[in-house]
């Protein structure tokens, strides 16, 4: 307590609205603590049976909560970052399979909007593809993914003798909870032969909802996505659910099989799929959660967050310094002081330095912009309505 606890920053507090706000779970810190116990390493089904089944059996159940149909094959990453970097991989292997073995050559292209996560062009780097392969597409006055700019992109991409290997839409963009146009974006995904990834790392927990499920429409036409339970679905890091329908090009992209780990199953091996060999029992800590709270909590809680985001809204909107900047699609407020920058940045430092908040900002239309994510299990409406009083006052 003397050394340790006055160094945390407190996520799992009710007034952290940063970031994406993630509470773990009673369910979830048990779980963690059972998995680190027998401590199974899920490189191989062999070397770990019921984790590699668990990990099928939680992530089919993922699915259909999500409203997904058949036919995708997942897999746990421990964050959304290397679930993304797995699928550019994907992408590469899916265009240009002879890369694998040369190398990469300089000319495959990844689309992304201007808003989409760090983690596309971090990856992207990582994966050898050049910064100056990654196309930041212009996005809308919401902050979507403009489909003539990505179209303008890729043509003259093709005309340059370049290769358009990947499309990424975000569907709850970092900043602002954006939702890229997927129905539109999937269309030139298949006129071109371009692989598509959905990137729903802390959106995707929305589709369980069935009145949300909207905002993912489309989304059986990509070829991978990733959704994270441990952004909103009240399991703690590391916790990235990675779907895709062609398990056989990840095989071929990532399956590297020496002597002392061949085995004679002809069960998945998770480690065919992907960079890492040793994983953890992750899936417990789903299983763990997706049991205790069940589907009809879960889709409880998350309307309740949702709905303490519309009134925060309506308060941001009712007031004559305030002003929204981006339309409330998820767990997430963007607003302003109408006044400037200096007085926004100065509003919250304030209210941070109280220590009983934690506000992010962002920028958004060249803007300094507030961030609060709502997404804790342990938030009440008096916690929201005490930050609004703290933010006038
Ligand atoms: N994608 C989106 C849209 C995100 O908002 C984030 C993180 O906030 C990520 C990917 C990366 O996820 P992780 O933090 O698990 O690496």
């Amino acid at each position: 307590e003397s050394q340790i606890v006055p160094g945390l920053t407190h996520w799992a507090h009710p007034g952290f609205f940063n970031y994406f706000n993630s509470s773990s779970s009673e369910p979830a810190v048990l779980a963690e603590m059972l998995a680190s116990t027998v401590n199974v390493n899920g490189m191989l089904w062999r070397s770990a049976p019921i984790a590699t089944e668990l990990e099928q059996v939680t992530l089919d159940w993922l699915r259909q909560w999500m409203g997904l149909g058949d036919g995708w094959f997942g897999i746990l990453h421990d964050s959304g970052s290397l679930s993304n970097f797995h699928a550019l991989i994907a992408a590469r292997q899916f265009i240009a399979p002879e890369y694998r073995i040369s190398g990469m050559a300089g000319d495959l292209i990844i689309y992304a909007s201007q808003q989409a996560h760090s983690s596309i062009m971090r990856g992207a780097i990582a994966a050898g593809f050049g910064s100056n392969q990654v196309r930041l597409i212009e996005t809308d006055d919401i902050f979507a993914l403009r489909i003539d700019a990505l179209q303008a992109a890729i043509k003259n991409d093709i005309e340059n003798g370049l290769r358009p290997c990947c499309i990424v839409a975000a569907l709850g963009s970092t900043s602002s909870c954006a939702i890229d146009p997927l129905p539109e974006i999937a269309d030139i995904a298949r006129e071109y032969g371009v692989w598509l990834h959905a990137d729903c790392a802390y959106g995707g927990a929305l589709a369980i909802v069935p009145e949300y499920r909207s905002l993912f429409t489309g989304i059986e036409k990509v070829d991978s996505l990733v959704i994270n339970p441990h952004k909103w679905l009240f399991v703690p890091i590391e916790c990235s659910a990675l779907y895709t329908r062609h398990p056989n090009i990840f095989r071929e992209a990532f399956s590297y099989i020496p002597s002392y780990l061949e085995s004679s199953e002809t069960t998945i091996n998770y480690m065919d799929y992907g960079v890492p060999l040793s994983r953890r029992f992750r899936a417990l800590k789903l299983w763990f959660v997706m049991r205790a709270f069940g589907r009809k909590t879960i889709v409880e809680q998350l309307r309740r967050h949702m709905k303490l985001c519309y009134w925060f809204a309506e308060q941001i909107a009712a007031h004559p310094s305030f002003e929204l900047i981006a339309p409330v699609n998820m767990g997430l407020l963007c607003f302003r002081l109408k006044e400037s920058d200096k007085a926004t940045q100065m509003l919250v430092n304030r209210v941070n330095d109280t220590r009983r908040f934690w506000l992010g900002t962002t920028k958004l239309n060249e803007h300094l912009v507030i961030r609060i994510a709502i997404g804790n299990l342990r938030v009440e409406k008096r916690h929201l309505e005490d930050l609004w009083r703290e933010l006038i006052r």
